[in-house]
């Protein structure tokens, strides 16, 4: 019986997806069956995932302008106004906005409600702030983008690990113990958790990662150290790149970045010197309006030392939301059909069209990327209406004062959501839907395994499933969707046949009885791919391309009105927009408000104390919070969490032109101690 006995599962946040196992009275316990956390560990966070599910602001019935209200009149009342919507405005009037916390078999049914049942190409998620950029880079690099294209076990048998911009020691915890054995080399402006771990802490000015990563690989081709013989059998494109690198000579680097050409040398050295060597990547290097080229420029790095697609090295991208690898191969994304299949593939809007019933041209074409989406709503040219599935872009969206007055513009807004999340507040209808453990689903973690999320607890009463709301409000628009997770993804395996993420060959059998299986996996029988690029590159002509970038400053510098950089980042006790942490009691008080971390010297030139209440603003808005002082942080920087309304009212939207990624890891802003 549904919670009397012990069920095997997985942590609803992160993209590590540690196994865990919940019983009676919500106990929660690791697994060791999983990789990923094998050795038994949980975070905080994970550990305490089971008040997610008891939190007394658990939404237990659909609210019609904030009044509770029953099902059938919540959507009956939300398919006619998206009915009349569509009908004075167009399809496009109607917009999805998806999340990447979604289980695969809502990011299908999302993906495939917005083209088949409203006709609308205005859909994309919040997965596009978060590793979108790393995903640009990879399929112009390999020609695939499976995040991780290897299991994260093989971390602990290199010699030397490379993480530019990522801080897991607080952002999944249990990675770290895959870190044990390597020397690790960490690229961020702070001296985080992370970088204290590190044998080699590059600290660069925010901003500058493309250049530290231009100036690595020069010294590499300076040094001789390119592997030649990889390069020449492996890939292509690297004359190009070689010539490119000509004037990014180490002294130039050392004056951009501030990271001194004697550490960089280290660095070089030390990844070559390597028999097994990784490059990895995180949000750091990847959310910037040239997000796009500096994980390239990183991909560069380990294509000339002869890493990726080899037994023991690599590169890959620390996918950071729970389901933030499968949330981007289903179909919730503006320019993509499911299977990771382009959207103006002709092949694949035939192979959809068959699996969906409909003629291929019936599928709309690809959409406004997630910023661009929000930042046209409730304009002349843009969405009247906004269904809202998993995601509170109140919070998490850059600039987001200006981004809650679009949404406050609009004519109807939809929200699907456990608790009464900062945007799921300003909804006209909001719909109560279950969460992690009331249900089934698939997560594709951060190496590309398809892992199986079992129901263990009945939902409260008054709860449904956001694939209810779905099949609710397609069934209300004239078509008949599924509801029950196997069956949706038994669709989900037939829509994504053939195309770059094949699931054609996993089942739920096979997922819980083989603790994963790794994408692709093409048939029945297949034994999935847990190391994708050991033979060939997916690139028809099966290599590598180098792809030389360029250098540019951030899209905003500092100047006399704003003078320090900002960034932003995560904290161990908080998930993403906070919307869940910041109801579990234990992680409150880990962490209880926003704080803004300053560098001793700078707190002392703007008279601020640690626990004063600073202002900090930028030409987007203004937040207050309060002061930290620590010596782990540049002098010219500040570092705020995004976890609070508040960071992202300040940080700058400009968009890397490849991903579309927003530029939240550095804006200008002017620090003062609020009087
Ligand atoms: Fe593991 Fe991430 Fe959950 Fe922490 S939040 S327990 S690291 S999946």
């Amino acid at each position: 019986m549904l919670g009397s006995e012990v069920t095997k599962t997985h942590c609803p946040y992160c993209a590590l997806q540690c196994g865990m196992e919940i019983g009676p009275e919500l106990a929660i316990s690791p697994r060791t069956d999983i990789p990923a956390n094998g050795s038994g560990a949980l975070c905080q966070k994970g550990w305490t995932a089971g008040e997610l599910l008891t939190s007394g602001e658990r939404l237990t019935a659909p609210l019609l302008y904030g009044e509770p209200v029953a099902w059938d009149a919540a959507l009956d009342h939300v398919a006619h106004r998206l009915s009349a919507i569509r009908a004075e405005y167009g399809p496009d009037a109607v917009a999805v906005f998806g999340g990447g916390g979604l289980t695969n078999e809502k990011a299908y049914s999302l993906g495939k409600f917005a083209r088949v049942a409203l006709g609308t190409s205005q859909i994309d998620y919040n997965g596009r702030f978060c590793m979108s950029s790393a995903a640009a880079a990879s399929i112009r690099a390999f020609g695939l983008d499976r995040g991780m294209p290897f299991p994260i076990t093989d971390l602990a048998g290199a010699d030397v690990v490379l993480l530019a911009g990522g801080n897991v020691a607080e952002t999944m915890p249990p990675f770290v113990r895959h870190l044990d054995g390597p020397r690790l080399i960490v690229v961020d402006p702070r001296r985080t958790p992370t970088a204290k771990l590190a044998w080699l802490h590059l600290q660069p000015t925010p901003g500058t990662d493309l250049a530290l990563a231009l100036g690595l690989l020069h010294l590499a081709i300076a040094d001789g150290l390119v592997d030649e013989a990889y390069v020449a059998a492996r890939t292509t494109g690297f004359e190009e790149v070689r010539t490119s690198l000509s004037s990014w000579w180490p002294e130039r680097v050392e004056r951009i970045t501030g990271v001194p050409v004697h550490q960089m040398r280290q660095a070089v050295r030390a990844l070559a010197a390597a028999g097994k060597a990784y490059v990895l990547t995180g949000r750091g290097a990847e959310q910037h309006a040239k997000g796009t080229d500096t994980v390239t420029a990183f991909i560069n790095l380990a294509l000339a030392l002869g890493l990726p697609g080899t037994l023991g090295s690599g590169y890959g991208c620390v996918t950071g939301q729970g389901n933030g690898q499968g949330g981007r191969e289903h179909g919730q994304k503006a320019d993509q059909l499911p299977g990771y299949r382009k959207i103006d593939d002709p092949a694949a809007r035939e192979h959809l069209a068959r699996v969906w019933g409909i003629p291929a041209e019936d599928i709309p074409g690809p959409g406004r990327s997630a910023y661009e989406l929000l930042d046209a709503l409730g304009t002349p040219e843009g969405p009247r209406a906004l269904l809202l599935f998993g995601s509170n872009p109140v919070v998490s969206a850059p600039a987001a004062e200006h981004v809650a007055s679009r949404i406050g513009g609009l004519d109807l807004l939809v929200a699907c959501d456990f608790v009464l999340s900062e945007t799921a507040a300003l909804a006209d209808v909001v719909f109560p839907v279950t969460q992690w453990a009331e249900e089934d689903g698939t997560m594709t973690n951060l190496e590309g395994r398809v892992l199986l999320r079992r129901r263990a607890y009945p939902p409260p009463a008054g709860v449904r499933s956001d694939l209810d709301v779905i099949a609710g409000l397609a069934e209300r628009l004239g078509h008949r969707f599924e509801t029950e997770p196997v069956r949706v993804f038994d669709e989900l395996r037939r829509a994504s046949q053939g195309g770059p993420a094949d699931y054609s060959g996993i089942t739920y059998e096979r997922i819980a009885n083989e603790t994963g299986v790794f994408w692709p996996c093409p048939a029945p029988g297949h034994p999935g791919t847990p190391r994708p690029f050991l033979d060939r590159f997916a690139h028809p002509d099966g290599r590598a391309r180098f792809v030389p970038v360029e250098h540019r400053p951030p899209a905003e510098v500092t100047d006399e009105d704003y003078p320090v950089h900002l960034t932003t980042g995560r904290v161990l006790a908080h998930y993403q927009s906070g919307a869940q942490t910041r109801r579990i009691a234990p992680l409150v008080r880990a962490a209880p408000e926003p704080y803004v971390e300053l560098h001793p010297d700078l707190a002392e030139q703007l008279g601020i104390a640690a626990g004063d209440v600073v202002r900090v603003s930028s030409r987007r808005g203004e937040s207050k919070a309060v002061a930290r002082i620590s010596d782990a942080i540049r002098r010219d920087t500040v570092f705020m969490p995004f976890h609070w309304e508040g960071a992202n009212r300040l940080t700058n939207p400009a968009l890397d032109p490849v991903s579309r990624m927003p530029e939240f890891k550095v804006c200008a802003v002017r620090v003062e101690r609020d009087s």
